[in-house]
């Protein structure tokens, strides 16, 4: 009907990992390649690298505020679980590699922690901005890894970053 793009939504619900990818395939096939496609409620930062890999443009999804609310953080340096009792008196930010108001801002772990504990929503503010921080640099990656051919090797870095995740 020539609309300027399209979005896909209903996957990522329960349904294991390859039945995702293959509804989305077939989803894909289906829709015009010279228009952008928005990808809703998708997900992990390797469903974001393989999803880009299968054409998609767009995303949005609630994963990076909703852990954030939890307090689980992510950072190229591997995961932070922010009320550990690990980062009590840590005094670094979130990410050396972070330019989010909360690690440019001066936020240290522990205080950052603190806010986390005592129910604080500055900290749940401030780890979301992190968590989105976090996945604008991955989608910058994504764009610069499918610019140079490279997104394989973004992939497998990814997947070792996710089981990081896991552990
Ligand atoms: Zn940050």
């Amino acid at each position: 009907m020539g609309f300027p793009g399209f979005g896909i939504g209903g996957l990522s619900v329960g349904e294991d990992r390859e039945d995702m990818l293959t509804s989305l395939r077939a989803a894909q096939g289906a829709l015009p390649e010279d228009r952008p496609v928005h990808l809703m409620g998708v997900g992990t930062p390797l469903d974001i690298v393989d999803c880009a890999a299968e054409g998609v443009d767009l995303f949005d999804c609630v994963l990076p505020t909703r852990n954030a609310r939890h307090g689980s953080i992510m950072t190229w340096e591997g995961p932070i679980r922010i009320k550990g009792t690990a980062y009590e008196t840590d005094t670094r930010p979130l990410s050396e590699q972070c330019d989010c108001p909360a690690c440019a801002g001066g936020f240290q772990r522990a205080f950052l922690r603190h806010l986390f504990r005592t129910k604080e929503a500055l900290g749940w503010q401030l780890l979301s901005l992190h968590n989105i921080r976090f996945y604008t640099q991955l989608l910058a990656r994504v764009r610069e890894a499918i610019a140079a051919d490279a997104l394989d090797e973004l992939r497998e870095e990814v997947s070792a970053w996710s089981e990081r995740d896991r552990a």
